[in-house]
């Protein structure tokens, strides 16, 4: 149980699996033009990895990749043209044209690659060595971005010239990494309307073969439906004292913090369990068979059991629960013999989508049990809006998996980190994460890191799945179901979470 649950809760929620029922097409080749040659979606890519583009720094690959949608015939709209503050979108019709929009979204920027010696390939040199493709940003995001691109040129050359019910853009952004003003915010400010978003398609898990024991070739895909919220919190706390140090006061500002945060942090988290995650564990049951599979298929009878498992593992922990963890502590002192006043310490909280900020701060003061320390919300993500998966565009993507990778299962997850898909989410905006490729999590284990890579492999079959997606929406969807799902789906956003443990 512990290594299956391990891996699909890294992304997982409410898991609703569907049959396969068509077999994979043939992978085609395509090209693209670029300075007036042709390139396959691997050179695209190399060349893209070689232009660093860490988050404030996005112009010269942003400029790179407009170009290569200009010189293919895709419409663009310039959304911020400098350093920190380059975005563009690039679409199969002029977006004044004002059609209902499928959006997919990528970022250009990309983490620092940290110590170069530790990559066995240099980070930047978008080398292809043994099948494999190296560089930073491979995975997360100049991969997923290349995908969509090859994605967008095709279906333009297939409806040139024909009338569309929906316009599909690609939308590439600054610094989703540091979550700067110019980047997503920035373009939802200003251009939202203009979009006029009916799904985004962003960022997120890939599938994942190994992650049940019986059945190890069977590949897991998450599409993700919602996200843990982040909330971050300043506590103050200002005692007037002697200031020698030499006579120790009862009672002074660092004493009075760390023993509050003392209390705070070891603190067990509570555990939650609500529909969605009872969903997954019970769907990890049908699928794990055997004792493993009955635990799992009632959560509730064994919640003892399950709990201790979950709080074993920081990460299932992350998923189950919502966390606290001390990033700073700062006061106004620099000397070794006189007592600081003041003392502030910074928090990153993660919360279930179900938990209210005011209810959270509320609980987190009586823990402190310190009415002098004042808490100070410094950011928070206000979205608590879980997509619903019965829209056809999930089922679309659903559908498109399974026709590529037919033995493939997927479902609907939570991711415990957020990205810029959220910022649709707030807006009430059909929102999807889920890059569907199908990976080994060896790859996974590079993203942030060193030796960031992924096999050149993907690149083609993740490209005709979001082409098989596309399709299917074109042809089957109706635009006014999913409006009418999001607003249902918000009418029951409370009692969706609701059970507790
Ligand atoms: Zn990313």
């Amino acid at each position: 149980m512990p290594r299956l649950i391990l891996w699909i809760l890294i992304f997982a929620f409410n898991l609703q699996f569907i049959d396969s029922f068509a077999s994979g097409d043939p992978v085609k080749r395509q090209v693209i033009t670029h300075n007036n040659k042709r390139f396959g979606i691997e050179q695209i890519l190399s060349k893209y990895l070689q232009i660093p583009s860490e988050s404030g720094h996005e112009l010269e690959a942003g400029e790179f990749l407009k170009q290569l949608c200009e010189e293919n015939g895709l419409h663009i709209t310039q959304m911020g043209s400098s350093d920190g503050n380059y975005n563009f979108s690039a679409s199969l019709r002029p977006l004044e044209a004002g059609l209902p929009n499928i959006i997919f979204l990528n970022h250009i920027d990309v983490v620092p690659p940290g110590n170069e010696n530790h990559w066995e390939v240099p980070p930047y040199s978008g080398k292809i060595v043994d099948s494999e493709i190296w560089g930073r940003g491979a995975f997360d995001n100049k991969g997923t971005a290349v995908m969509h691109l090859f994605s967008l040129i095709e279906m333009a050359q297939r409806y040139e010239g024909k009338i569309l019910d929906y316009n599909v853009t690609m939308l590439s952004v600054s610094c989703e990494e540091t979550q700067c003003d110019g980047g997503i915010s920035y373009v939802i400010d200003n251009y939202f309307d203009l979009l006029n978003p009916e799904v985004v398609i962003g960022e997120g898990p890939p599938g994942i073969k190994g992650l049940i024991d019986n059945h190890p070739d069977q590949a897991l895909f998450g599409i993700s439906v919602t996200q843990k919220r982040s909330l971050w919190l300043q506590l103050s706390l200002d005692i007037k004292t002697s200031g020698h140090s030499s006579v120790t006061p009862k009672s002074y500002a660092n004493k009075e913090m760390i023993t509050a945060l003392n209390e705070l942090l070891n603190e067990k988290n509570e555990i939650i369990y609500n529909d969605v995650n009872v969903g997954i564990l019970k769907q990890l049951g049908i699928l794990s068979g055997g004792v493993n599979g009955f635990v799992l298929k009632h959560p509730r009878l064994f919640k003892s059991v399950i709990s201790k498992k979950l709080r074993e593992d920081e990460l299932l922990l992350a998923l189950f629960s919502n966390t606290i963890t001390l990033t700073s502590i700062k006061d106004d002192n620099d000397e070794l013999n006189a007592i600081p006043t003041k003392i502030t310490a910074t928090l990153d909280c993660r919360l279930l989508p179900e938990t209210s900020t005011d209810e959270f701060i509320a609980d987190l003061k009586e823990t402190l049990d310190n009415d002098a320390i004042s808490i100070e919300v410094l950011k928070q993500m206000n979205t608590k809006v879980v997509t619903s998966s019965n829209t056809n565009f999930y089922k679309n993507m659903a559908a498109a998996i399974q026709q590529h990778y037919p033995e493939s299962k997927s479902g609907a997850v939570m991711l415990p980190n957020s990205n810029d898909v959220a910022a649709f989410r707030e807006k009430d905006v059909l929102a999807y994460s889920v890059v569907p490729v199908k990976i080994d999590r060896k790859y996974l284990e590079t993203i942030h890191t060193f030796n960031e890579r992924v096999p050149v492999a993907i690149l083609e079959q993740g490209k005709n799945t979001y082409v098989s997606f596309l399709e299917r929406c074109i042809t089957i969807q109706t635009p006014r179901e999913s409006v009418e799902l999001v607003s249902r789906l918000r009418a029951n956003a409370t009692t969706l979470f609701s059970i507790k443990i």
